[in-house]
């Protein structure tokens, strides 16, 4: 895959929840390397396109292509074999194993010696701050700290696209600064889809944003001009 392509692109992508559209119609084209931030008021639908890309919701209309793959039709696993990786709003650690040993479960199902796997883990968790910890319990951690244990095992994966859901949410500002750094340094490197509230991050660390608004894409662009929309505005200014 050339840097041209794009990772992911999402085309007409419809869900109906009885009388409801959660999804309408969503255009989504995210290129390698990109940071693309997914915004919008409470109710948008940016966990319904996020259930609809990862395979966790089945759509009404539209398709999903992944590295050029149309994978509509493919169960969750098998997205997340070819290189999707996600995180939920929710932490799903190993409260009972150390940090070395969550983040090993998620390298080896990469394959590799003991060796490369110990590597991998100790470069993830340096990678998100939590280098100096690795074998303590991850049920010790305070919860910011999960938060940042779940973003490293996700790295750790090496996905072609990283899907963050709110990973700020529940983090100190000391944190939300290390976290910021974080996606920046990744930037370039790794795909990245990020939902998220907290305004500050996402005009921080996006390259791109799109923003939800009743299911639909209300705006996409820099976050200079996402800032300076109108219709954004009003939205936000509407919905809270
Ligand atoms: P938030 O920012 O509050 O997490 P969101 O932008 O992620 O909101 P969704 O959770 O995708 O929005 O919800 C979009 C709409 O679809 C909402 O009106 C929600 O009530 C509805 N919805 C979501 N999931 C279902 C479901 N399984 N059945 C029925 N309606 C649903």
């Amino acid at each position: 895959m050339n840097g041209v392509e794009n990772v992911l692109e999402v085309s007409g992508l419809t869900k109906v929840y009885g009388g409801l559209t959660a999804a309408n119609n969503v255009d989504l084209a995210i290129p390698e390397g990109q940071v693309r931030a997914l915004i919008g008021p409470n109710g948008a639908g940016k966990t319904t396109l996020v259930g609809l890309i990862t395979g966790r919701v089945t759509p009404s209309a539209g398709t999903v292509r992944f590295l050029g793959r149309e994978v509509g039709d493919m169960p969750a696993f098998k997205r997340i074999s070819m290189g999707m990786g996600y995180t939920f709003q929710i932490t799903s650690i190993f409260a009972k194993l150390s940090l070395h040993e969550n983040v090993a479960l998620a390298v080896r199902r990469r394959g590799g010696t003991t060796a490369q796997v110990d590597g991998e883990v100790r470069a993830a968790l340096g990678e998100v701050g939590l280098g100096d910890r690795i074998e303590q319990l991850a049920g010790d951690l305070s919860y910011g700290h999960q938060r940042l244990l779940e973003i490293a095992m996700g790295l750790a994966q090496k996905p072609k696209l990283l899907i963050l859901d709110e990973p700020t949410q529940g983090l100190s500002s000391g944190e939300v600064t290390a976290f910021k750094a974080l996606i920046r340094g990744l930037a370039g490197q790794t795909t990245v889809l990020l939902i998220e509230h907290n305004m500050d991050v996402v005009m921080a660390i996006a390259d791109h944003i799109t923003v939800l608004n009743f299911g639909e894409v209300l705006a996409e662009g820099s976050p200079e001009e996402i800032r300076a929309n109108g219709a954004v505005q009003s939205a936000y200014l509407g919905g809270e």
